[in-house]
């Protein structure tokens, strides 16, 4: 079964706790702190896997978590980190947090993209010992791992779509012009899966053609089959859209036209405008004068026209030939670029509780939802401090710190982030 779209839920793994502890030995009256450092937990890696061609692996197993490091423990041991978990997805996936659905990462050109961060482990007490404080009785926890609703898209990494009704010949021209091995048959929705083919054109020259499985009306509304296979045709840099100009199913090859056409633009304004070029089929069954109706109504309209027998691959040369030079004009296959994750998103996630506690004079505060807004905090830009103490403020957390009893010049330690509190 074909599969191009999931949403999982990803957790990378805590860092493990520092521990508090002292040296113990006999005849060592009072021994220093020797606790250790909790462990790194485990990154959730995706990594492309060209042996994959759909995302089906994704249709039963939705939640994904990397081990937790373990804490450390006294004599200075730290605990151990955790493994980092891989996650493996075809090439052309595009990673998008799901409720924003920003983009993450496009696994077209990058074959890993560490996805969510596991925490970092907490240090033991043994960091904390300074002239004033030889007796540390407490260690920082580790942070806690990145969670992110994922959202999982393959877009087929193909120059060229074939789009068109069910039945009017695209696996066939795939078959005649590239190596690959479509189903053709006479009739409807043969190809249930999109299938790439090589198509090279001598001299080291080739592109890829995706034959996308039949459009009928509607789809974009999720009508029928099809829909789901539009957005394969997103990266597509050029369209060739097959007609059968002799109508040998009963319809009209100019409303079968304009029928998809309308389908493109309503699933996506972009499509309609992609570069296309039409290829009228099944010439064997037409009358001279449909061919010429069809042909004059298309280059009116300035779309080059190729008529054709793809089953006997008469005429499918010019075409390809028609194609190639097109693709030479053409910009690249599109990559999605990394989008921002919206702040206000990172907030909600932060409608979440927090603790404040206090330790020789250092105030911690404990706040999974701040991890993240942490991570991408640039603390020596002042827009992004500006923004952090905003949500400090928001969230009540200041407040929290000055019932604590938090004074001017106090640290707060908040995660591996630490600070003086000016008011
Ligand atoms: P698709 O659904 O668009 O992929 O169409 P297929 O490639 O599966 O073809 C549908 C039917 O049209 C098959 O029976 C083909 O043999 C037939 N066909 C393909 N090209 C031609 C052609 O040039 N002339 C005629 N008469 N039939 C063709
Ligand atoms: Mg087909």
């Amino acid at each position: 079964m074909f599969v191009d779209y999931a949403v999982i839920h990803i957790k990378a793994g805590n860092g493990g706790n520092g521990a508090v502890a002292f040296h113990r030995e006999k005849y060592v009256a009072a021994g220093g702190p020797d606790g250790g450092d909790g462990g790194r937990g485990g990154d959730i890696i995706f990594k492309v896997d060209d042996n994959l061609s759909t995302l089906a692996d994704f249709r039963y197993r939705r939640k994904y978590a990397a081990p937790s490091g373990q804490d450390g423990q006294g004599g200075r041991r730290n605990g151990r980190k955790g493994e980092s978990l891989v996650i493996r997805v075809p090439r052309g996936t595009i990673i998008r947090e799901d409720e924003s659905g920003a983009v993450m990462a496009d696994m077209s050109e990058m074959d890993e993209f560490t996805a969510a961060k596991g925490g970092r482990g907490g240090w033991g007490n043994t960091h904390f010992a300074t002239p004033t404080r030889q007796v540390p009785r407490f260690a920082k926890n580790g942070t806690p791992g990145e969670e992110w609703d994922i959202r999982l898209e393959l877009k087929l990494l193909a120059d060229v779509g074939l789009v068109g009704f069910p039945n009017v010949g695209k696996s066939t021209l795939l078959s005649v012009v590239s190596q690959a091995k479509p189903t053709v048959a006479d009739y409807h929705f043969t190809t249930l899966s999109p299938v790439l083919g090589v198509v090279s054109i001598g001299e080291g020259t080739s592109f890829v053609m995706a034959d996308i499985p039949g459009l009928i009306e509607g789809a974009s509304e999720g009508v029928g089959l099809g829909h789901e296979f539009l957005r394969h045709v997103e990266r597509c840099r050029l369209l060739v859209h097959v007609v059968d100009v002799a109508g040998s199913e009963g319809r009209d090859p100019i409303e079968d036209f304009e029928t998809i056409n309308k389908e493109l633009r309503s699933f996506n304004e972009e499509l309609a405008s992609r570069p296309m070029i039409v290829a009228g089929n099944k010439v064997d069954l037409a009358e001279e004068e449909q061919v010429e109706r069809f042909k004059q109504y298309v280059t009116e309209r300035g779309y080059e026209f190729y008529p054709m027998m793809a089953a006997i691959a008469e005429g499918t040369r010019e075409l390809i030939n028609a194609v190639a030079a097109r693709l030479a004009q053409l910009p690249p296959i599109r990559i999605y670029e990394q989008e921002e994750i919206p702040a206000e998103m990172l907030e909600k996630k932060s409608a979440n509780g927090f603790t404040v506690t206090e330790h020789d004079g250092v105030y911690f505060v404990e706040a999974p939802w701040l991890v993240p807004i942490l991570a991408r905090a640039d603390m020596d830009d002042y827009e992004s401090l500006q923004y952090f103490q905003h949500v400090l403020e928001k969230s009540g957390i200041i407040d929290a710190l000055l019932e604590h009893g938090m004074q001017e010049g106090d640290t707060v330690s908040i995660y591996d982030f630490e600070f003086e509190y000016i008011p």
